[in-house]
């Protein structure tokens, strides 16, 4: 390698993403519940327009995503001009930070929050500061506490993953309100569609020019493949990330796959209600097995063991029955499990396999 030639600050501090398992050696019928997809897949509506997609694959695609921001602010309520649309919502977390930090700056977020925090934060050269978190919940007083003159960014998650728990809107109204004048609060609401009526920091974005709010389609939607997210911030905001976006970031497929997901509000509410019932017996089930968790706000459970040892037991055992859930040692959470919510007999294999690991059934 030429001596000379470095990368920026920072990156090579990074340790590379682990995406969730989705294959076991030797097991066919691979349950995967590692990466908090929708288990029933995207709508009709949104296949049906990636279908009709192939026919302008030799046309550049929109570059000023128009008619997927009508879409979100139609169904949303959200001013379509202060609309961010992002390659997932990863891109949009990603270009906060390159806009907002660099070297000599803090990125702030709590100890298990998303592991992609660390990453944007060193990326752009910035200092990742790590908060503690209360018994798995977000600590706004721990958060506020470490924000000082160097705090540029400050990332959650609402609700949390992988802990699955939520702030109230007082207090992330708190934060929002406690933070340095030159913070920006960063609402991270993957989950968001998964909490009935939670407008995932819509209000707070409309009153505070501190507040960025980033959604995705990866999860409810059921198009982690598509690579499609947003932002909603103030104009001044949405201008700067428009400057450092691709100008055609997003494929026409995507754009026209996001815009009748989004649209398909009827079969978005179906998947809400499912997961949340779906959730409930799971969590209960697994509870009964000596298996607690925090009550979950999403599309997930993180089931609580004894300790690591156990939590690795289970792992093993569950992939010996071909299931892949996530282990969460990395998040500080080495005693824990995280489950997808899958659909119902996704849901029943886990807890029967829980169930045989415990001993409770033969
Ligand atoms: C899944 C997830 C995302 C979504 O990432 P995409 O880039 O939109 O696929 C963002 N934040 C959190 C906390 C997540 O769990």
């Amino acid at each position: 390698m030429a001596d000379g030639i470095k990368p920026q600050p920072g990156i090579l501090d990074i340790a590379l993403y682990k995406g969730g398992d989705a294959s076991l050696d030797g097991v066919s019928n691979v349950l995967k519940l590692s990466s908090n997809e929708n288990p029933y897949g995207a709508s009709d509506a949104a296949k049906e327009a990636f279908s009709r997609a192939v026919h302008t694959l030799h046309r550049y695609p929109s570059t000023d995503h128009a008619s997927l921001r009508k879409a979100i602010s139609d169904v949303w309520g959200v001013d379509a001009h202060r609309v961010f649309c992002g390659v997932g919502s990863g891109d949009v977390l990603k270009l906060l930070s390159e806009a907002y930090a660099g070297p000599g700056d803090e990125v702030v977020f709590t100890e298990h929050g998303f592991s992609m925090y660390p990453i944007y934060a060193r990326a752009c050269g910035a200092t990742p500061v790590v908060v503690p978190e209360r018994e798995r919940v977000i600590d706004v007083d721990a958060i506020l506490a470490a924000c000082g003159d160097k705090t540029r960014l400050v990332y959650i998650a609402n609700p949390a993953n992988p802990t699955g728990t939520m702030l109230g809107a007082a207090e992330v109204t708190r934060l929002a309100d406690g933070l340095p004048p030159q913070a920006l609060l960063v609402l991270d609401g993957a989950y968001a569609e998964y909490v009935e009526g939670f407008d995932a920091g819509k209000s707070l974005v409309d009153t505070h020019a501190n507040v960025v709010m980033t959604r995705t389609f990866s999860k409810i939607y059921g198009l982690g493949g598509m690579r499609v997210g947003w932002g909603y911030a103030s104009q001044d905001i949405i201008d700067v990330l428009n400057r450092i976006r691709g100008p055609f970031n997003l494929s026409s497929a995507a754009l026209a796959a996001a815009e009748a997901a989004v649209r398909d509000t009827e079969y978005t509410e179906k998947c809400r209600v499912e997961n949340a019932r779906l959730r409930e017996w799971m969590a209960t089930a697994l509870a009964e097995l000596g298996v607690p968790s925090d009550t979950s706000t999403a599309n997930f459970v993180l089931a609580r063991f004894a300790d690591e040892t156990e939590a690795d037991a289970c792992d093993e055992a569950l992939r010996k029955a071909g299931i892949i859930v996530r282990k969460v040692a990395g998040y500080k959470l080495p005693h824990c499990l995280r489950i997808t919510v899958g659909d119902e007999s996704a849901c029943r294999r886990v807890v029967h396999a829980v169930a045989q690991f415990k001993g409770a059934v033969k």
